[in-house]
């Protein structure tokens, strides 16, 4: 039998696990690793709670040494080993180390070098205090800064690695401010979600900037004086920059990249080059939903394209293709969770998809039950065939479950109103006898068969100017704020008082709406069978609120007195 030389390039996440297939899969060939760094299996997303202390040794981000792979998997681990080239003809990689340079021959070549941290043209990022989050070696600096004394600390960039990174040195007890260039926080979360994801962040005691830039770091007797695009600046003994990330594609010849330099792959994880594969954050996806070409920097689908692609080039059966990823994500803030998988409505807007989306603010438990939370949670479905495009959603418990379920649901081709059928686990802790998750099924079948007329926050104007609003909330309710406009008729006197509705709307269609969506559901098919035009508010005010965001207290009358 043939002896082969694999080499993997990068020590971590789809690297080691490529690496480690590989040897399970053919005992006999060689399965050399190259990482630059100093360690491998490390805990890359463990980092941030290394900074915040609640990791609390360096060693339990280390999940394998060079010494306990070669033990367990005989792998061939070489640390501060850096590929700088590739020679595609020749079938070899040239490596630097510590010894001198060599160059490595292989029959397989796996490239998951990963990326670095993005760095933006802005003047004075060299300074010293400018810091990443991206090795062990990042995290250990950033912990020093913080015995040596820091105390004051400005993340850049409002990603999930810098709001976890500013969480943590809350948790550190330093003074934190968050910059985020674009409207909101977690950009990739919808605008109604991201204002909770800020109210909690503001809440810990973090300084939360939203649409603001940083356009200079200067220095001041060692510390950093960070200008913000709204003309302050900011002083702190720390700037930890998480703007992004760029693939650290550099140095492989040949290797078809695209714009970005992320490396492009088939559906198994190879390459333009024979024998070259690629996996992890320096490669190209295709999006499951929208079909947009883009990196999705997650450990699980680096981990996953991994051991794919060592089955593919062992060939010791069928590989399973790679398969599109959904770029489903997760990230604590404070006491709240924000989960999201499938596409956002940004990315459903630029590949021009039809949606529309369901908001609900359903409790993650009986709410006769203690200590039952709401869940805010929004699913875009194709509003034809119910398909479900994406979900999102915001709370203090349940939320993990309900986009896993959601990811799998879409993974397996169920179309929304199918969420109806699924049988999942219920007791009174744990969930309702109707789950959230059978919930946004049956709304989504009431929208989709017709029983349900929605409109949204981004209709406003048309309620407002075009429409009768009629909020069927309580008069209790309707007095801690309403829409200007809008008319108060409690759901339960609505049937009695139809005529009025009539005569008030004049000819216009009705934007019912109440507190969560829930009672101006039941107003809409009164007024649907007594064969009005009505349409019930996604979400109702709770929704309205978040999306409305800081211009709640303006337009909403009168002033918020929560
Ligand atoms: C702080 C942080 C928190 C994160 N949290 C999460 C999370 O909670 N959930 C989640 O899903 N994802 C998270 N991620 C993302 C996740 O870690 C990555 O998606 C995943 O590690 C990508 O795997 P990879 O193999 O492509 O790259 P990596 O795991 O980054 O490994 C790449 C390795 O290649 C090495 N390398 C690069 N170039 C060369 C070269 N030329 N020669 C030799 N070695 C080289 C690098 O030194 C690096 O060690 C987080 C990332 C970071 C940085």
């Amino acid at each position: 039998m043939t002896k082969h030389t694999y080499v993997i390039v990068g020590g971590v996440a789809g690297g080691m696990s490529a690496a480690a297939r590989l040897r399970r899969l053919d005992e006999r060939a060689d399965v050399i690793v190259l990482e630059q760094g100093p360690v491998v299996s490390f805990a890359n997303c463990g980092l941030p709670y290394y900074v915040g202390g609640e990791i609390a040794g360096q060693a339990d981000l280390l999940v394998q040494t060079p010494e306990s792979l070669k033990a367990s998997l005989n792998l061939d681990v070489r640390v501060h080993h850096r590929a700088t080239g590739l020679d595609a003809a020749a079938k070899t990689v040239h490596v630097a180390s510590p010894d001198g340079d060599y160059d490595l021959a292989y029959d397989h070549l796996v490239l998951s070098p990963g990326a670095t941290a993005a760095r933006p043209p802005i003047p004075g990022l060299d300074h010293p205090a400018v810091r990443t989050l991206r090795t062990v070696d990042d995290a250990v600096a950033v912990r020093d800064a913080i015995t040596s004394g820091a105390t004051r600390a400005v993340v850049l960039g409002a990603g999930f690695i810098g709001l976890e990174a500013a969480e943590g040195l809350r948790l550190q007890g330093l003074d934190v401010t968050l910059v985020e260039a674009s409207p909101h926080v977690l950009p990739p979360l919808e605008r109604e979600l991201a204002w909770l994801a800020a109210a909690e962040l503001r809440a810990l005691g973090i300084d939360v900037r939203e649409g603001v830039a940083a356009t200079r770091v200067d220095d001041a007797d060692g510390r950093a004086v960070v200008d913000l695009s709204t003309g302050d600046s900011v002083t702190a003994d720390m700037v930890v920059l998480s703007v992004g990330a760029a693939p650290a594609t550099r140095g492989f010849t040949g290797v078809a990249c695209d714009e970005r330099g992320s490396i492009l792959v088939d559906e198994h994880g190879h390459t333009n080059l024979a024998g070259v594969w690629a996996v992890g954050d320096a490669t190209v996806s295709t999006d499951a939903v929208t079909q947009a070409r883009r990196p999705v920097q997650l450990a699980g689908p680096a981990n996953r394209a991994g051991r794919l692609v060592a089955d593919a080039i062992a060939a010791a059966r069928k590989a399973r293709p790679i398969p599109r990823p959904f770029g489903t994500a997760i990230v604590r803030l404070g006491s709240l969770t924000a989960a999201m998988t499938g596409a956002n409505r940004a990315a459903l807007d630029a590949a021009g998809l039809a949606y529309t989306t369901l908001h609900l603010h359903p409790l993650d438990h009986a709410g006769y039950f203690p200590g039952a939370e709401q869940i805010h949670l929004i699913v875009h479905i194709d509003p034809s065939t119910g398909r479900l495009l994406g979900a999102q959603a915001v709370g203090q418990a349940g939320v993990d479950k309900r986009i896993d379920v959601l990811a799998t649901a879409m993974r397996a081709g169920l179309t929304a109103p199918d969420l109806i059928d699924l049988d999942l686990c219920y007791s009174p802790p744990y969930g309702s006898a109707k789950d959230p998750i059978t919930m946004a099924g049956l709304l989504a079948d009431n929208v989709v068969t017709g029983q349900t007329s929605l409109w949204h926050p981004e209709d406003l104007a048309w309620a407002r100017q075009e429409a009768f609003v009629l909020d069927v909330r309580s008069a209790t309710e309707f007095a801690t704020g309403h829409l200007p406009e809008a008319v108060n008729i409690p759901h339960t006197h609505l049937r009695g008082r139809l005529d009025e509705v009539v005569a008030q709307a004049a000819g216009r269609p009705i934007a019912v709406m109440c507190q969560s969506g829930v009672r101006s559901y039941i107003a809409h098919r009164v007024l649907v069978d007594a064969g009005l035009d009505s349409r019930t508010l996604s979400g109702g005010m709770l929704t309205l609120r978040a999306w409305l965001g800081a211009d709640a207290a303006r337009i909403i009358t009168p002033a918020e007195t929560r």
